[in-house]
């Protein structure tokens, strides 16, 4: 049975039981049935569901690993967390982090000066906030600010002229001073598709030579006891640990030697993000080779036999996980609107009085396909299309025979696929990539799945039901927006096969999981789709709820985001529609009713699904 992966990828969050995915998790909802209880107040287009619990479930995974790490090594500093909030800064994702990390004082990490205003406003009173990334006075002046306010806040500098001007800051001001970090440029070089945050010619961090010149600088400007943290991340989604290991022999290195050149405030070790998820559906391609278990262990008894080697105190160690955290938390759902090969369909079979014999073959040939004359039968119906389509060039029969014929091959092929689905010939299985089924979904891929336009990152993605019957359609996923790269083409090495289902008689939906990290916020209004309709489900022991729902813009307010003015487009519609003639008075109001409820709504498609 197919079960798309699932025990790759979901990490026990979803079980398939009575053919639907479900929650694994207290009363188990089904996805369906949280979809259809949406659906039933009118919603269309894609939904984004969030789920607080699979955030809570990663927090604790997290610390209770590097717990248990630090109890097996006897290490003497403790573990704390901060979510950069680049990574989702949506409101009901951050409420969630800050409620669900409460209980471990889990902080934020900031990287722009809005970053660091929300950071500000959303943090725990006692949890960290850290800061990456550049910044000019007003921003570090900003880092005052919230050191005066009594926040626990630590500056990242990014380089030397960072540092001057907290110097100067705090010479032209009495306000609280922040601690200071310094982001160290490592030699060891990260692994993975976004790798470009280590190395030496990386775009952060100091050298060794700016590292001693900026002790230098705090010790003449007396600042020297502010310096409590050291710094780095090298890039996300870390394939290989390998190069973590690298890192944190450097960065422990050079903490041990910071310690002794008279950093006396310095305790903290910040080893950033990074952690990666399994975003894989087929068993053959990991997207990590270590677990987190290694992850853990091996970062605290690295740091442990350092400083132990240089007779130095165990360090406090940060994490700035932020894909871990959140990924696995949200679940995009989109509608398929339509099947394009619906069209070779056996009901728009239309035979005439007299058939050409080819065809009067192929209907045999159809009816009588078995398993056991299966594969000799489906020869057989190749060699007529071949012989039909030649007919056809030459003019010997018209376009309904035409139609019939690709109608009767079609199916003999479906029926074949079908029968030997446990066991297919490898002919079967070409065909079954030749005939692949176009699937078009109510969502747009340059908003909702950003990183697979841009990075061909590969999401997994499955139906919420149909999951006790064999998918046997070989599966290529179009978009909704005018944009040849909307698509998902099938990928014969990492295939995706889809039921056969009549959208006329019922709905077919699909998930796409582990939405929960960067996709919100890199995702593009192309096209002016917007970011879809999303809710909360929060589980009991008996049953669920669905709440902070917040609706996906609604057109007017996407075209004034762009700087439109929306009472003059829509007087200007209005008074259009008002000065046409129409055939009555009623069917005048009936149409500007209709046109003042489309522009309140969402642009994603709604009359059809
Ligand atoms: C992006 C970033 C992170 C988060 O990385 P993940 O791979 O999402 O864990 C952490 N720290 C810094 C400095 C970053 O730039």
């Amino acid at each position: 049975m197919n079960n798309f992966g699932l025990n790759i990828w979901s990490n026990k969050n979803f079980v398939i039981e009575d053919g639907q995915i479900k929650l694994n998790y207290k009363s188990m909802p089904s996805l369906l049935q949280i979809v259809e209880e949406i659906r039933s107040n009118k919603v269309r287009g894609p939904l984004l569901l969030r789920f607080p619990h699979l955030i809570k479930r990663q927090i604790k995974t997290l610390y209770s690993y590097f717990d248990k790490a630090i109890i097996n090594n006897n290490y003497k500093g403790s573990f704390n967390a901060v979510f950069p909030l680049k990574v989702n800064q949506f409101p009901n994702a951050i409420d969630a982090i800050t409620s669900e990390g409460k209980e471990f004082n889990y902080g934020l990490e900031a990287g722009s000066k809005a970053e660091l205003i929300l950071a500000m406003s959303k943090v725990p009173s006692e949890a960290n906030i850290t800061v990456n990334g550049f910044k000019d006075r007003e921003m570090i002046t900003l880092g005052f600010i919230a050191a005066q306010c009594g926040y626990n806040i630590t500056l990242i500098i990014e380089g030397l002229r960072e540092l001057k001007t907290i110097i100067e800051v705090s010479k032209e001001s009495s306000l609280k001073i922040p601690n200071i970090g310094i982001r160290v440029r490592l030699h060891s070089i990260g692994s993975g598709t976004w790798a470009k945050s280590g190395g030496m010619d990386a775009k952060f961090g100091l050298t060794s030579t700016e590292i001693i010149e900026a002790v230098t600088l705090l010790r003449e400007a007396n600042l020297l006891e502010y310096l409590n943290m050291i710094h780095f991340h090298i890039g996300s989604q870390m394939s290989d640990i390998a190069p973590l290991k690298k890192a944190l022999r450097e960065s422990g290195n050079i903490y041990a030697e910071l310690k002794k050149m008279g950093a006396n405030k310095l305790n903290n070790i910040n080893i950033g993000g990074g952690l990666a998820v399994e975003y894989d559906q087929h068993t053959h391609s990991k997207s990590r080779n270590y677990s987190i278990d290694e992850f853990s262990s091996s970062v605290v008894f690295l740091l442990g036999e350092i400083m132990d080697a240089k007779d130095v105190e165990h360090p406090n160690i940060f994490t700035e996980s932020g894909r871990f955290i959140v990924a696995s938390h949200a679940v995009l759902i989109t509608p398929v609107l339509e099947l394009f090969t619906q069209d070779y369909r056996e009901k728009l079979l239309n035979f005439k009085t007299k058939n050409p014999p080819l065809i009067e073959e192929l209907v045999e040939l159809n009816k009588f396909l078995n398993n056991s004359n299966c594969i000799e039968y489906l020869h057989d119906a190749l060699d007529h299309m071949e012989s039909l389509l030649t007919l056809f060039d030459l003019g010997y029969i018209d376009l309904q025979d035409r139609s019939n014929a690709e109608i009767l091959v079609h199916n003999i092929i479906r029926k074949a696929l079908y029968l030997k689905s446990a066991n297919p010939t490898n002919e079967l299985e070409q065909l079954q990539t030749k005939l692949q089924e176009r699937y078009l979904i109510n969502a747009s891929i340059f908003q909702s799945l950003p990183d697979y336009w841009g990075l061909n990152q590969h999401f997994p993605v499955m139906p919420l039901h149909h999951l006790n019957t064999i998918p046997l359609r070989a599966a290529s996923l179009w978009d909704i927006t005018c944009d040849s790269d909307g698509e998902i083409g099938f990928n014969p090495e990492k295939p995706l096969y889809l039921h056969d289902v009549n959208l006329d008689k019922e709905d077919y939906f699909l998930g796409f999981f582990n939405v929960g990290a960067y996709q919100e916020t890199l995702g593009m209004n192309h096209n002016l789709f917007t970011h879809p309709n999303e809710y909360t489900i929060k589980i009991s022991d008996n049953s669920y709820e669905i709440i902070n729902a917040v609706e996906s813009k609604n057109i007017l307010n996407i075209l004034e985001s762009l700087g439109y003015n929306i009472i003059n487009i829509s007087n200007k519609l209005k008074s259009d529609l008002s000065c046409s003639i129409f055939a009555t008075e009623k069917e005048k109001n009936d149409t500007l009713a209709k046109l003042e409820l489309f522009l309140k709504q969402n642009g994603y498609l709604r009359t059809t699904n």
